[in-house]
């Protein structure tokens, strides 16, 4: 059942805590790429690593569920998710820095002491961190928890965030985002395997391997890495290839060590060494480069980066790569600024 509803309700005082401009200023700021003339991955690169490691992994089971719920939403189908919404938003903040065992067993344990999130909202606090302890930084969880559920009620007059269903990717960031320590990956997995949305969260395996593979310039930290990918992965191919490469991340080191890389390019173990770049500026291939590129900065300015001229990218630990571009003669010297 879909509902229009709540939209042109009166601020709360929670909601006045955050005036409209500041939240435009933060929902834009969380749309613009940081590296708008960075241009990798392509579309042809998301699905080459998409079918590699589709062929090397399988689909993984453990988010099988999630993709079935994703091909049943469709308009016709009446087929509603087994999680509530809310389900999922605790579920991920008991997820954050624990194992998937872990922070499974904390989410029932809190189930079976505090069956209802109303119970748990006028349970204290300690008895909220006793039931998630199993998932470690309970006395944080806890807090986040009971204060994001104070703020639902007070915002909403009820516990449930089934509203968001109705509401597009931006609108819901900015919702979730309202909650004091719910921050982009937490509200990105929520979209994602909730909400049934095209979003990319990046995570630590993730953000590793975006950068061993160039996906996103050297010096790129999680959010504009999340920002980036989030511009570039065409959303049809967002869910599986996450999946793919969270599962990745987890089980493979080799292709995120950046040592050893030619000794372990020949053991053939892990598929996305085809993709990796090359170490401190060394071996980039002369085929990799596309001769039609434009040039788009000069050195320092570190927005004309890659610009994804060469999949061989130069990179390493010593700085940022800068290249000179001729648009007849492709780039003609590159400098480690
Ligand atoms: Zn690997």
């Amino acid at each position: 059942m879909r509902k229009q509803d709540g939209r042109k309700r009166k601020p709360s005082p929670v909601e006045q805590k955050c005036s409209p401009a500041k939240l435009l200023k933060k929902a834009t700021e969380i749309n613009l790429d940081p590296y708008p003339n960075y241009l990798r991955p392509t579309p042809d690169d998301c699905h080459a690593v998409r079918d590699d490691l589709l062929a090397f992994h399988g689909f993984p089971q453990q988010f099988a569920k999630y993709r079935e719920q994703r091909l049943n939403t469709d308009e016709n189908t009446s087929i509603s998710p087994t999680d509530t919404v809310l389900d999922g938003l605790v579920s991920t903040i008991l997820s954050q820095n624990t194992t998937d065992a872990n922070s499974q067993r904390a989410f029932s344990s809190l189930k079976s002491a505090l069956p209802t999130w109303e119970d748990v909202l006028a349970a204290d606090s300690k008895c909220i961190e006793d039931a998630i302890r199993c998932g470690g930084l309970a006395p944080t969880k806890a807090s986040c928890i009971k204060n994001m559920l104070n703020c639902l009620l007070e915002k909403r007059g009820k516990l449930c965030l089934e509203y968001l269903r109705d509401l597009s990717v931006d609108e819901i960031k900015t919702e979730l985002s309202q909650f004091k320590g719910i921050g982009p990956k937490t509200v990105a997995c929520v979209l994602m395997f909730n909400l049934q949305q095209d979003d990319f969260p990046v995570d630590t395996h993730i953000f590793q391997i975006a950068k061993a593979i160039g996906w996103v310039p050297i010096e790129a930290d999680t959010k504009k890495t999340y920002v980036h990918l989030n511009k570039r992965i065409p959303n049809e191919l967002k869910f599986d290839l996450n999946c793919l490469l969270f599962t990745h991340g987890k089980a493979c080191r080799t292709c995120i060590k950046k040592e050893d890389n030619k000794q372990k390019k020949e053991s053939g173990s892990c598929p996305l060494l085809n993709y990796a770049i090359a170490d401190g500026g060394e071996e980039v291939p002369d085929n990799t480069i596309v001769p039609t590129m434009t040039p788009v900065g000069g050195v320092g300015d570190s927005s004309c980066i890659a610009e994804g001229v060469v999949r061989g990218y130069l990179s390493g630990g010593r700085g940022s790569v800068v290249m000179v571009f001729d648009c007849e003669r492709g780039p003609s010297s590159a400098y480690l600024s």
